[in-house]
This record gives C-alpha cells, sequence and structure tokens, in this order.
C-alpha cells in the first residue's frame, strides 16, 4: 500500500515500546516520514511529588525506547509541558498531516485527546487513534442481548470464544521502518533534575524498559506452569511481576496473551488460570469504558449509601494502616511491602482492601487513592475494580457478607511467616504459630517489642461492617 501521507506523528504514552506498537506501525505505513514523540505531560507530573517511582521508569523506558528507535533509523522526541500545548506545536514545527496514538480510555485521557484532537482542526491535521493496550475493548466483546458484560466468568467465556490468530498477532515494526524519521528536535532524554523531580528510590526488581520486561518474562515463562498453585503466597515466586510493563506498555499484551494461550492449548494449567488474569485486565478496562460513573462513584449506586468512618480516630487508623502498623502482621507486611518497593502481591492488595474497608470502616475511595500514588503498576481500571471488589461495590464484587479474617489469611498464604519476617523484622524471632497473632498468643515474647498492638479487634469489626453494610439490603 503506498504511502498517503507525507509526514505522520506517532505520539506514545502507555506503549513504550518500539516493536509491536499499533499506532507506531499504522504511521509506518501510512506516511513516507514519520517522527516519535513523548511529552511528559504536566497536567499529570505537577500533580505529583517530587520523588515519585513512576517518573524514574517512565523516563527509563524512554531512553531505551530512543535507543531502540534510533537503530530503527528514528529518533524520540521527549517534550517536557502540556499535551494540548505540545502535540500541536510539534506538528506543525514538523509540518504533519496526521498524529497517530494508541487508545487510552481514561476519562481524563479522553478529554485530553479530545482537545488535541480539535487543536489539529486548524493546522489540517487530524488524530488517529488505535487499540493497542488491550485484546478487546470497548463494545467488541457484548452480550448476546448486545449490552456489556458485568459478570467476568461468561465474559471471560466469550473473550475466549472470540480470540484467534488475528487479535494475538503482533504489528511488525521492522519491515515497514524505514519510513522512520531523524529531527534535530528530539534532544535525548531529560534527567530527573531536568523535570524537577528528585530519585525516588525505583528498586532493580522491575528493571528498565522493554529489557527488563524481557528478563521478567523469560523467568516467569520457567515457572508459569506452576502459577495456579504458586500465585497466592507473596512468600514465594508465583506471579510473572509484569503490571509495571504492561500499564506502560513496555511489553505488549498481545505477545503475552499468545504465549498464555498457545500453553493453554497445549495442556498447561498454570498458563490457563494466568491468561485469565490477562482478561480480568481487559474485563476491568471494559468496565471503565461503559460504567465511567464507577471511577469515581459505586459500580452499584445503593453502595454510595453506606456511612463510613470519618473525623479524627478514622484519621489516624487510615495513617496506621498506610504506615504498616495495624498490629496485623500480614496487613503491616504488605503495606510496608508496597511503601517500600512500589509493588504488592495481589492476594495482599485483597487482604489489605479488605481490612481497610470491612475493618476499618473507612471507604474504598481513599485507599483507591493510596494505592493510587504508590503503585508502580496504578492503573485507573484494575485499580478501582479491585478496591470495588474488595469493598463488595463492584460488578462481579465480593459479596458484602465475606469478610476475611487477617489473621487467617495470614496462617494460610503465609503459613512460615516467611513473608511477614522479610517486611516486619521486629517479628524475625517469633516463630510461625505466634507471628500471625502475636499478642494474642505471645504475649511474653512481645514484651518490650515495638511492634503495636491490633488497632481494631476482628471480630467486633466484623459485626460492626455487616451492620454497616446493612444499607445495601434495604
Ligand atoms: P500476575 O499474577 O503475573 O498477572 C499478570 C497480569 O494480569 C498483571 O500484570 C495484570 O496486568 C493482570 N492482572 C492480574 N490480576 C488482575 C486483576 N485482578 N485485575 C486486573 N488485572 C489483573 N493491577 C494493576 O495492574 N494495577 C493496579 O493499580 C491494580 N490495583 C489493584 C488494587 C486492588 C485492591 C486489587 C485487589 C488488585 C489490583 N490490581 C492492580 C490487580 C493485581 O493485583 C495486579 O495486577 C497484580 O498483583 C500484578 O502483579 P503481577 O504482574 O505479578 O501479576
Amino acid at each position: 500500500m503506498p504511502a498517503h501521507l507525507d509526514r505522520a506523528l506517532v505520539w506514545f504514552r502507555r506503549d513504550l515500546r518500539a516493536d509491536d506498537q499499533a499506532a507506531l506501525y499504522h504511521a509506518l505505513r501510512s506516511a513516507k516520514q514519520v517522527f516519535c514523540a513523548f511529552v511528559l505531560d504536566r497536567d499529570i507530573l505537577d500533580a505529583l511529588p517530587r520523588a515519585d517511582r513512576r517518573v524514574e521508569f517512565i523516563l527509563g523506558a524512554l531512553q531505551v525506547l530512543d535507543e531502540d528507535l534510533g537503530k530503527l533509523g528514528g529518533a524520540l522526541i521527549v517534550r517536557h509541558g502540556f499535551a494540548a500545548d505540545e502535540i500541536p506545536r510539534l506538528v506543525a514545527e514538523l509540518g504533519a498531516q496526521a498524529v497517530f496514538t494508541n487508545h487510552d480510555d481514561e476519562p481524563q485521557a479522553l478529554m485530553r485527546d479530545a482537545l488535541v484532537a480539535d487543536l489539529l482542526k486548524p493546522l489540517n491535521a487530524e488524530l488517529r487513534t488505535f487499540k493497542d493496550h488491550v485484546i478487546f475493548e470497548r463494545g467488541e466483546v457484548m452480550t448476546a442481548a448486545g449490552g456489556p458484560y458485568s459478570v467476568f466468568t461468561p465474559y471471560k467465556n466469550a473473550w475466549l470464544r472470540k480470540v484467534d490468530e488475528f487479535y494475538l498477532s503482533s504489528y511488525p515494526v521492522e519491515r515497514h521502518a524505514r519510513a522512520l524519521a531523524r529531527t534535530e528536535f528530539a534532544k535525548g532524554v531529560p534527567t530527573l533534575e531536568d523535570i524537577g523531580f528528585k530519585p525516588a528510590g525505583l528498586t532493580g526488581h522491575v528493571g528498565q524498559g522493554s529489557p527488563g520486561a524481557e528478563a521478567l518474562l523469560d523467568d516467569f515463562l520457567d515457572r508459569v506452569d506452576q502459577y495456579d498453585s504458586k500465585r497466592d503466597f507473596p512468600a514465594v515466586k508465583g506471579p510473572s511481576y509484569l503490571s509495571v510493563h504492561l500499564r506502560f506498555g513496555t511489553v505488549s499484551i498481545r505477545r503475552l496473551a499468545r504465549i498464555a494461550h498457545q500453553l493453554m492449548q497445549g495442556g498447561d494449567h498454570g498458563a490457563e488460570i494466568w491468561l485469565s488474569e490477562l482478561i480480568w485486565r481487559d474485563f476491568y478496562h471494559q468496565v471503565m469504558h461503559h460504567h465511567p460513573h464507577a471511577m469515581t462513584a459505586a459500580f452499584r449506586p445503593e453502595y454510595d449509601a453506606i456511612r463510613w468512618e470519618t473525623g479524627a480516630e478514622a484519621d489516624a487508623l487510615f495513617a496506621a494502616w498506610c504506615e504498616g502498623r495495624t498490629g496485623y502482621p500480614l496487613v503491616d507486611a504488605a503495606m510496608r511491602q508496597l511503601n517500600q518497593t512500589g509493588y504488592m502481591h495481589n492476594r495482599l492488595r485483597m487482604v489489605t482492601a479488605s481490612f481497610l474497608t470491612k475493618d476499618l470502616g473507612i471507604a474504598w475511595q481513599r485507599g483507591e487513592a493510596y494505592f493510587a500514588q504508590q503503585l508502580l503498576d496504578f492503573d485507573l481500571a484494575a485499580n478501582n475494580g479491585g478496591w470495588q471488589w474488595a469493598s463488595s461495590s463492584g460488578c462481579d464484587a465480593q459479596p458484602y457478607f465475606r469478610i476475611f479474617n487477617p489473621v487467617s489469611q495470614s496462617e494460610k498464604f503465609d503459613a512460615q511467616g516467611r513473608f511477614i519476617r522479610r517486611y516486619c523484622p521486629e517479628l524475625a524471632e517469633l516463630p510461625a504459630k505466634t507471628i500471625h497473632e502475636p499478642w494474642a498468643r505471645a504475649p511474653l515474647q512481645m514484651q518490650g517489642s515495638v511492634y503495636p498492638r491490633p488497632i481494631v479487634d476482628h471480630a467486633i469489626a466484623r459485626e460492626r461492617t455487616l451492620a454497616r453494610y446493612a444499607v445495601v439490603r434495604r
């Protein structure tokens, strides 16, 4: 197909890789000269604390992207400013006729993109957008009646019926790369200091950009067959740890889903369960698309009638939860893992979210906002879905009367206390049988310890929660 545009700009956002990238592929096939840009968007950055691990991760990924584009004959232009200023400005500077970019369905991002599309019109340029971030998006998987799914299992079954080689194939960038162009506007990637940030202590476990994702994937593929049996135990290397790479697109979802699907077809049960998790990701993205109100309020409106604890005492309990000093060792170890590394194991996200909403009676939105600040893999659709699942207000959520017992979760999923000892060193000397509930079972050993007593009695909290949730039954 001959290129019908002279010049196009690819606007990278949550797709920071130079291969199997839908917008890049389509631009290369449509234009004689293709320029690439990323905007360090002040609409997002200005609201962050001056040390943020995600900013560090993004700059690292941009370095790799710039190098990878360089090897293909292109270069990355990086601008620090407001996207709605920078993209039209670049289009004018480069004389581009179209901006190619991938869908970002978060409500704020949709508004930004609509604004940019409007601002491009007087420049005789258009915004062309593509699916890249998920396998199925928006209205691609619908019920027989034509509505969106709100229960996961039938959604998953429909997803699995629909998926085929077409949806899982990658976009081959390299064979069209000759259209990539260099420009004087590509001046390298700024440093943290250049954009007013300080190092936040990004831990090495995630690696940098696409090579970081490749290393994690290599490691995971050796044990994906055991995913189903190991994924629930935070002390064990069970999951893939790829979430931050999926979030920023330093790995392609098509590649991961293709591998998982092929292994599943070969009878690998671990890969089958892992594919289900990737489908949960698509599920929550389509929830965000069809029900944007759920990004700020309960998916089920009747849950907005719940009266959560507020005031000074609730604020003190919330602070104890954030800082990992609730007196429940598994909850505290989990919160400390989050604070120290930016990651939290999935089982523990469920345990800590349940603890905040159903043991402390604090609104899920407060926990959601704290996770949004701390998580390296923070993703609006998945985080909101997870919080609304735990607080029972979401679609296909945990029933409100299912209240995790933080001690039995600890005994079941960290039986030897290995994870607790890693993040709560003050409990390291306790034997496995006492570590889950130190004050109840080991008062003598704990004398003089700085580890707090439980800030709430689970049995009493449970009764209070059942009463609190009574409003949703009316
Ligand atoms: P793996 O177990 O290897 O799973 C592979 C991938 O599948 C993940 O990387 C992720 O992209 C996807 N995935 C797995 N579980 C889920 C799920 N329940 N919902 C949606 N996608 C899923 N995930 C995020 O990516 N960002 C978030 O902000 C986020 N917040 C959460 C908040 C709460 C309260 C809960 C209960 C879950 C949240 N999750 C979130 C989902 C899940 O905990 C993480 O995706 C997972 O722990 C990431 O680790 P991993 O990459 O090792 O996962």
